[in-house]
């Protein structure tokens, strides 16, 4: 993991967050300041991969929105398996 990810893991457990599932891997992501972003994962070769529309995600960067959906996504897909 790298120090970019861990400081998002530990940025997305301090801030609340609402997180509404849009369907087909997509989530919303609502921060306290009011600010949407839509999160997206899909799974390549067992691994999951996760795009956010924010400043950090369009750059390819880790950011705090990533795991805060990933919680929610990873219930969705135990679920429904
Ligand atoms: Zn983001």
């Amino acid at each position: 993991m790298t120090q970019n990810l861990i400081n998002a893991i530990e940025k997305s457990k301090r801030i609340k967050m609402s997180v509404r599932y849009l369907g087909e891997r997509q989530y919303l992501v609502i921060t306290p300041q009011n600010h949407n972003y839509v999160v997206r994962f899909e799974t390549q070769d067992g691994l999951r991969y996760g795009r956010c529309t924010c400043k950090a995600g369009s750059k390819g960067l880790a950011c705090y929105h990533l795991p805060k959906a990933a919680l929610v996504d990873t219930a969705i897909q135990t679920m429904s398996h």
